[in-house]
């Protein structure tokens, strides 16, 4: 857009792993249009309803503009300079007592700076991010496979396949302009088959070709009943598994991540039971249509996209089906083409960009390192210019852990008494609620220190509330579910005193170096956060008013840089993101100076990192032999099932106007007035059997909890018999009062879409 005399700059959308960009129309110090950006490989100038409004979570009525501390029960303003005393104070007193949650929202810049502040400076390792709740099972998924993280395909596969199977996804709601990529090509007058196997029908399944309904956890028997037909009709890709593939299984006693070597006549023994039949009655769909499934992938002439995002990751065989998706497509050679690949999605703008690859999580390290290798911790404390033995070699607590350990009185042995958490909302995000997060209220040692833009079912518990700044009222970078990396530029002011999430972490790392926190110096004795202008005087950035005198970002990004070429996810310079819509990892210089993107990894025609001559290479494999593991799981029930008490199947999940909690959409009128109010998703005939009718309140309670609700039949997402769905968008029907902790035992990553429950009339 132009000649309409505003400000026009680019930015990444605010909301899912899409990672569309938009055009950002700026007047008098105000966001005042969006538009879609046609410059942008990833949405084509197409935003969605989301997308259009963006530029509205800016302007609700109650944004926090002032530190608030509660005092004798009553929340009270107080000066920005107190707030980072009162956090700083708390931390120099009991340095490992204290944890930092943050976020897939977090900016590249932002979540760095956590990461160095936490493991580089306190030696702590208790940090993690919400992105646990919702990939990181697929983060394990991929390490497992491949022995690195994040997809080998990107977007384009969209536009290429001929089959794209959704595996317990709903992209025309969750993703939807990256889902009408397909649609659109249909309506160009290509052939694209769209098959959708799920728990419950969506508006995925209004578009698609074949609906396979599954019972929760079908999707484990499933690929291993397409596995075993591909072995079975050898019809599987026998070139490309000599060459790229070997086979791995988890022993039952002691699994651990990467397993154990099997042959292929061990995987062929162990699989041979899952004949379509036997399949059938583990996962409810019919042994027709796993036959079905698997002469599709047997055949060699189409290209096939699997997509998944929260159905496989929230799972307590998270980390066992996404490993066997990927099996698929190794197995019968749908990887790597164009067109042909498997590729999970992130529900976060940079669940990518800043959780796996700055490492956030508990256990990691910038750059795929871990705390727990020595070699590891001494390139990161080289890098970082910290002294030898900075960084922990323990892990730290995961999310549930933290958690648990921050809600149990200190005398019972928790041992987390002050959490700061940023950028999200874990009062509404947590599994089972009352335990989680509830049980904090009353206990007075405790401290919650939570930035943030709204109230919300977090700030009701917080003792510190610090106002943030939110998307472009700062800089920052994202990085998207096909690792683009994308960068913005600060266009309007906060409203009142709300700041920077990332200021506040520098601010106060620099309050505890002027303690005299010896974590927060570096080898030189400088302030680990220094940054110096041109004649070399430090910038005090930790004062806000000297924030924006040097570009913050820029600096954090440089120096996280250097970490990204240790697992060949190499960025380019700053600059080049100020110039693009993103660029996708790894990014290597050319000879004429350009840099180049990567679309397709580990396949030898794109990526740089194959060697010479070579079709395929899984260069991070963890057999060190190039090549990628196959691996066998076998098929375990669920944690809960519904019985004579609870008989229904609970399903949580999100819906097309409201992005997550709906802390920001929420106070967007026109996407609230679409999408008011949460309610639960029933069958006709459950409803007519318990008397139940169209928008009458029911309780929903599980062994944990209750939530009440209207019921919604023949909604827009349809539950077969005995399932029930419910979104948890809305902070004032708390639907994960009742969901359950139980989790993968490599990810840590809850289950959230499956639990037992009743449903009574009110
Ligand atoms: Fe934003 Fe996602 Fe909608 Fe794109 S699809 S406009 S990134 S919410």
């Amino acid at each position: 857009p132009d000649g309409d005399g505003l400000m026009w700059n680019k930015a990444p959308c605010r909301f899912c792993g899409t990672g569309c960009h938009v055009q950002v129309g700026v007047e008098d110090g105000r966001v005042v249009a969006i538009a879609g950006d046609k410059a942008a490989d990833v949405n084509k100038g197409l935003l969605c309803v989301k997308g259009y409004h963006v530029g509205g979570i800016l302007y609700g009525k109650d944004r926090l503009t002032k530190p608030l501390l509660r005092k004798d029960g009553e929340l009270t303003e107080i000066e920005w300079d107190e707030a980072i005393d009162i956090v700083a104070k708390r931390i120099m007193d009991a340095p490992d007592k204290f944890a930092f949650y943050g976020s897939g929202q977090w900016t590249i810049p932002e979540g760095f700076a956590a990461q160095k502040f936490m493991k580089g400076g306190l030696g702590n390792n208790h940090i993690d991010p919400n992105a646990r709740l919702c990939m990181a099972s697929a983060v394990t998924g991929f390490l497992a496979t491949y022995g690195v993280d994040e997809p080998a395909g990107c977007y384009a596969d969209l536009d290429e396949c001929d089959v794209l199977i959704t595996w317990g996804n709903n992209p025309a709601e969750m993703h939807p302009v990256l889902f009408s990529r397909v649609t659109d090509r249909r309506s160009r007058g290509e052939t694209v088959r769209i098959i959708d196997i799920g728990t419950r029908r969506t508006r995925t399944t209004d578009a698609s070709n074949d609906y396979l309904e599954m019972k929760p956890h079908g999707d484990v028997a499933i690929s291993l009943g397409i596995m075993h037909l591909l072995i079975e009709n050898d019809s599987y890709d026998k070139s490309f598994v000599a060459k790229h593939c070997n086979f791995r299984g988890d022993e039952a006693d002691t699994p651990t991540l990467h397993g154990e070597a099997i042959t292929e006549e061990e995987f062929r023994k162990r699989i041979a039971k899952y004949t379509p039949e036997h399949v059938e009655e583990l996962s409810g769909v019919p042994a027709d249509k796993i036959r079905m499934l698997a002469e599709l992938f047997g055949n060699h002439d189409i290209r096939i996209t699997s997509l998944w995002c929260m159905g496989m990751n929230q799972h307590t065989m998270g980390t066992a089906i996404n490993s066997l998706v990927h099996g698929v497509h190794l197995l019968s050679g749908h990887f790597g083409r164009p067109g042909d690949a498997p590729t999970s999605l992130t529900g976060q703008p940079s669940a990518c960009g800043t959780v796996r690859e700055v490492g956030t999580l508990a256990h990691a390290l910038p750059g795929g390192r871990l705390v727990a290798k020595p070699d590891h911790r001494a390139q990161c404390e080289e890098l970082w210019n910290v002294r030898e033995g900075s960084i922990n070699p323990m892990p730290g607590y995961h999310t549930v852990k933290m958690f648990e350990q921050f809600t149990k009185p200190t005398s019972e042995g928790g041992d987390i008494n002050t959490l700061f958490v940023q950028v999200t909302n874990p009062g509404q995000t947590l599994p089972n609620l009352n335990t989680l997060f509830n049980d904090k209220e009353g206990l007075e040692d405790k401290f919650l220190i939570v930035s943030e833009v709204y109230p919300t079912a977090t700030t009701r518990l917080a003792d510190l509330i610090l106002p943030a700044a939110l998307w472009v009222e700062k800089n920052g970078m994202f990085g998207n579910s096909e690792r683009r990396t994308q960068q913005w530029f600060k266009m309007v002011d906060p409203p009142g005193e709300a700041r920077d999430d990332c200021w506040m972490t520098i601010a106060i790392a620099h309050r505890l170096f002027e303690l005299g926190h010896e974590g927060m110096k570096n080898k030189d004795g400088e302030f680990i956060f220094a940054v110096k202008d041109d004649s070399g005087e430090e910038i005090p950035v930790w004062e806000f008013e000297h924030y924006y005198d040097t570009n913050v970002d820029k600096h954090l990004f440089e120096e996280y840089r250097a970490f990204t070429t240790m697992k060949h996810k190499n960025l380019a310079p700053y600059e080049e993101y100020v110039a693009a819509r993103g660029l996708r990892w790894p990014v290597v210089e050319q000879p004429d100076g350009s840099w180049r993107e990567t679309k397709f990894r580990f396949s030898g025609f794109d990526d740089p990192f194959v060697a010479e001559g070579q079709e395929f290479e899984f260069y991070h494999s963890s057999s060190n032999d190039g090549r990628a593991q196959i691996w066998f799981h076998e098929y375990a029930p669920p944690p809960e099932k519904p019985d004579a008490e609870y008989p229904f199947w609970l399903c949580t999940g999100r819906v097309l106007e409201h992005w997550h909690t709906g802390t920001m959409t929420r106070r967007v009128s026109q996407l609230s007035r679409a999408m008011p109010t949460s309610y639960v998703e029933m069958h006709a005939e459950d409803a007519r059997a318990a008397n139940i009718r169209q928008g009458e309140t029911v309780v929903i309670e599980s062994r944990r909890g209750v939530c009440e609700l209207p019921v919604w039949i023949d909604g827009r997402g349809r539950p077969p018999r005995g399932t029930i769905f419910v979104p948890f968008f809305d902070e004032t029907k708390l639907i994960n009062n009742c969901t359950l902790e139980a989790h993968d035992p490599f990810s840590k990553q809850p289950d959230y879409k499956k639990c037992a429950v009743k449903v009574v009339k009110k």
